[in-house]
């Protein structure tokens, strides 16, 4: 496919690992574009009676290391370029904690909101029935990513379900509870973007010092992660949404401010309560751009790609910042930030909780045996714990950012699998001896 757009800028990461000699010039040539990317044309049949037409799209980036795997969103900005660089994303995330996983991504160019219940149920069901053949759990297993949740999983798990003839619950992760879906798979990416912040905040001295932080995005990550962070003792002093962002000094309450959203549908302040004493919070409302240049210690990243671009970099004044979303911030924006000294945790480290989560539901479903929820949060404890100081460790003694050192984790281990099946060296009759 043609190379454009969003994956151009992502595949620009894999520029400086083009001199690194463990990463072989076969395992460069076949990272450098999808291995398939299949469109569909999905018919939905509105309450009122007319038809409308959706455009899908399922990319299975590589799978050397093991099934595609990755999220499927529904957005209206949807484009077969951001499927594309999505999944190849996740084939550098997947391999970044070490998964039996190869990457992939799904989407459908829709604006959810415009739905009914009834047509979002039919339209996922479409989704899966249109992909069948590219689907199952040794082929490509989708899971949950922007505008889609466990109910919509749990359809797509039953519409493959029917269609297959008998349970194969291992097809789709981030299932509801009671149809396969694991305990803390939910929560899974925030709590895991907070154990990869906690370990960067101890390495670099600063475990005790209350942190500022501002959080771009208050989807089902952002949330996960602030309420988590506000219960770890960082201060979570502004919160956003696509409408706007809040802001409070004395720090806001991410779970107050979410029952309030769940009610009103806009952020505000909600009320907080401190021993027996509740009372309501008073709140700024500033803009995104204003809370991308908050003078805090930690800006989090949790809205869509993009949000950081040559544009507004400049009006960045966090000396760290966290990347929850995939691909918040765009490549030429990168290396202004790290050319600052800007400390950058990337996506495929600091998000890499959520897949973690997926592939212990994965396993589950296989074992036809379920964990409990603390048994699957220290899982996913031990194996982010290790893999993300091995990337730190990594980022010291290569002396290189954090999002090189983590990118030549990962792709030098696709590359060992990749050249596990013998590379031009070897088929040129040298046997390495
Ligand atoms: N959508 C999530 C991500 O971008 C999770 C993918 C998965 O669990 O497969 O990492």
């Amino acid at each position: 496919m043609a190379i454009n757009g969003l994956l151009a800028d992502a595949l620009a990461n894999l520029k400086p690992l083009m001199d690194d000699e463990r990463i072989s010039e076969d395992a460069r040539r076949r990272l450098s574009q999808p291995n398939r990317v299949v469109e569909v044309e999905i018919p939905l049949r509105m309450d009122n009676g007319s038809l409308k037409v959706f455009t899908g799209w399922r990319s299975l980036y590589d799978n050397t290391r093991g099934p595609g795997k990755g999220g499927i969103r529904y957005h209206p900005s949807v484009t077969v370029d951001e499927v594309a660089a999505l999944s190849f994303w996740m084939t550098v995330k997947c391999a970044v904690v070490d998964l039996p996983f190869g990457g992939a991504k799904g989407g459908i160019c829709v604006d959810p909101k415009q739905l009914s219940r009834l047509e979002l149920e039919r339209l996922s069901r479409g989704y899966i029935r249109a992909l069948l053949d590219v689907l199952g759990p040794d082929r490509d297993i989708p899971a949950p990513d922007v505008n889609t949740n466990e109910t919509i999983m749990g359809w797509m798990a039953d519409e493959y379900r029917q269609a297959a003839g008998r349970h194969q619950r291992a097809v789709i992760t981030g299932k509801p509870p009671g149809h396969g879906g694991s305990l803390g798979r939910t929560a899974a990416t925030g709590r895991g973007a907070l154990q990869v912040l906690d370990i960067w905040e101890r390495r670099q001295g600063r475990a005790d010092q209350r942190p500022r932080v501002a959080v771009q995005g208050f989807g089902n990550a952002g949330f996960h992660f602030a309420r988590l962070a506000h219960d770890a003792g960082y201060r979570v002093v502004a919160i956003s949404d696509s409408r706007g962002a809040i802001h409070r000094d004395d720090g806001l309450d991410p779970l107050a401010i979410w029952d309030r959203k769940r009610e009103s549908m806009h952020l505000s302040g909600g009320v907080y309560c401190q021993d027996s004493v509740c009372a309501e919070v008073e709140v700024d409302q500033l803009t995104n751009d204003e809370l991308l240049a908050l003078d805090v210690d930690i800006l989090v990243l949790a809205a869509l790609e993009n949000a950081v671009t040559e544009k507004n970099v400049d009006s960045i004044r966090a000396p760290t910042v966290l990347e929850i979303a995939n691909g918040p911030i765009n490549h030429a924006a990168d290396r202004m930030l790290t050319a600052r000294g800007v400390d950058v945790i990337p996506d495929v480290l600091a998000n890499s909780g959520g897949v973690i989560v997926s592939h212990l539901e994965w396993v589950q479903n296989r074992m036809g045996d379920y964990w409990s929820e603390k048994e699957i949060d220290r899982r996913l404890a031990e194996r982010l714990g290790e893999q993300a100081d091995l990337v730190f460790e990594r980022a010291v003694t290569e002396n290189e950012p954090l999002r090189s050192a983590a990118y030549r984790q990962g792709i030098e281990r696709i590359a060992i699998a990749m050249d596990g099946l013998g590379t031009e060296r070897y088929f040129c009759g040298d046997t390495g001896a």
